[in-house]
């Protein structure tokens, strides 16, 4: 086979979907409007599936803040942190994650994807384990392709599985770092994060978080999952991203261990890429802090979430096994049939996500929502009813 055959069938698929007139995985988003509103396909639509959890975005505080930066400090850093992108306000946003999290060490990196590769790249070495959660984000599974660690998986949020897995590794479970998410992107579950921890720490091992989904969403002061749980002692390294809940690009982790800080001069998503741009940097430093603040936007979050999902619940839709403000709509194997749902969906002004096999458990086509603190409620009955129209036109629902 030459080097570019094996892109014939992906070409053809593409083409496939083109001949239909259906793309989910290509849409544009022609001009956004507002945290919830963009038009796409000409028509004006609601945006439900962006991840945009807390609506700041738009955030006036948020926009001054880099437009500020972006006029004293420039487009970009051109850059790495290693060499000349390594500018004041990046420390001072380390500074100020490590006094969010109350953790002596904290480091900013350019995405959560790069984050995630430069822990798992640099943590475990030749001789350890990754122990990780079977639904981990693929940024997770790329950062253990990258590691000569031993990657090993169990099963989905099964704390027995884990247990088991760590008895197994007897004297090698000390050089084991276990990974597992806050709230899971795909179906919207939590992590058992107290018996996770408890069981880590019996064995000795460590415990990295990815509280991409949940920070700004759970916990007291927004923390994520370990807040809410109260284990935050107990995690060793939290991991996440300025792309949902701060609403820009970027991605931290949080430690009590010196380690972290080291990792600067070994972790080459770190060394070899350039950092983050002023804009993003100043509009992050200010959701920072409306995050923390944000027990309001939280409650409305998580009574939009309420709303909905009671809504779909009572159309008859079957649902994810939690309800969170990750909130899929689980629909047939056919991908046919959930390519037309959602873009009858889209063409009546809904925008969520289409997920198909294999990033769905159970082999089925998911459609996901999120929802978002400024969604109105006026909005949300809007997203109902169209649902309702669609779902019963296709079967999914009765009339
Ligand atoms: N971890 C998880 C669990 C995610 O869902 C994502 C983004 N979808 C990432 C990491 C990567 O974050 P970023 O967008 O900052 O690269």
């Amino acid at each position: 086979m030459k080097l570019l055959e094996k892109f014939q069938a992906l070409g053809q698929a593409r083409d496939q979907l083109k001949n239909l007139g259906v793309d989910p995985f290509n849409v544009v988003v022609e001009k956004i409007l507002s945290p919830t509103e963009a038009i796409v396909n000409g028509h004006r639509v609601i945006l439900a599936g962006t991840n945009n959890y807390l609506g700041l975005t738009f955030h006036p505080e948020c926009i001054a803040a880099a437009e500020k930066a972006l006029r004293e400090e420039g487009c970009g850093t051109t850059g790495s942190r290693m060499a000349n992108g390594n500018y004041a306000d990046h420390l001072a946003l380390e500074r100020e994650f490590a006094e969010f999290y109350r953790k002596p060490y904290s480091v900013v990196f350019s995405t959560g994807y790069l984050a995630n590769l430069a822990l798992l790249s640099t943590l475990p070495g030749a001789d350890d384990v990754i122990l990780l959660d079977a639904d981990c984000h693929a940024s997770i599974y790329d950062g253990c392709k990258m590691s000569p660690a031993e990657v090993i998986r169990f099963r989905h949020n099964d704390v027995d599985d884990l247990a088991k897995r760590l008895r197994r590794l007897k004297d090698r479970a000390q050089r084991t770092l276990v990974v597992v998410e806050g709230l899971y992107s795909m179906l919207g579950d939590t992590a058992p994060l107290k018996a996770i921890a408890e069981i880590k720490d019996e064995y000795g091992a460590c415990l990295m978080v990815d509280e991409a989904h949940s920070l700004g969403v759970l916990g007291e002061s927004g923390r994520g999952l370990a807040e809410a749980e109260g284990v935050e002692a107990l995690v060793d390294f939290t991991v996440g991203t300025f792309s949902k809940s701060l609403g820009a690009i970027g991605g931290y982790c949080v430690s009590p261990h010196r380690e972290l800080d080291i990792l600067r001069y070994t972790a080459r998503p770190y060394i070899f890429t350039a950092s983050s741009s002023p804009a993003q940097i100043a509009s992050t430093r200010v959701a920072l802090r409306l995050l923390r603040d944000g027990g309001e936007l939280r409650r409305r979050l998580w009574s939009n979430a309420e709303r909905f999902h009671q809504g779909l619940s009572s159309l008859g839709c079957q649902l994810g096994p939690q309800m969170s403000p990750v909130i899929p709509i689980l629909l047939s194997e056919s991908r046919e049939d959930s390519l037309l749902v959602w873009h009858e969906l889209l063409q009546n002004g809904v925008y969520v996500n289409l997920v198909m096999p294999p990033a769905t458990p159970d082999h089925r086509c998911l459609l996901r929502c999120s929802m978002s603190a400024a969604h109105t409620p006026e909005q949300i009955d809007q997203l109902l009813e169209t649902c309702a129209k669609v779902f019963a036109a296709h079967g999914l629902v009765s009339h």
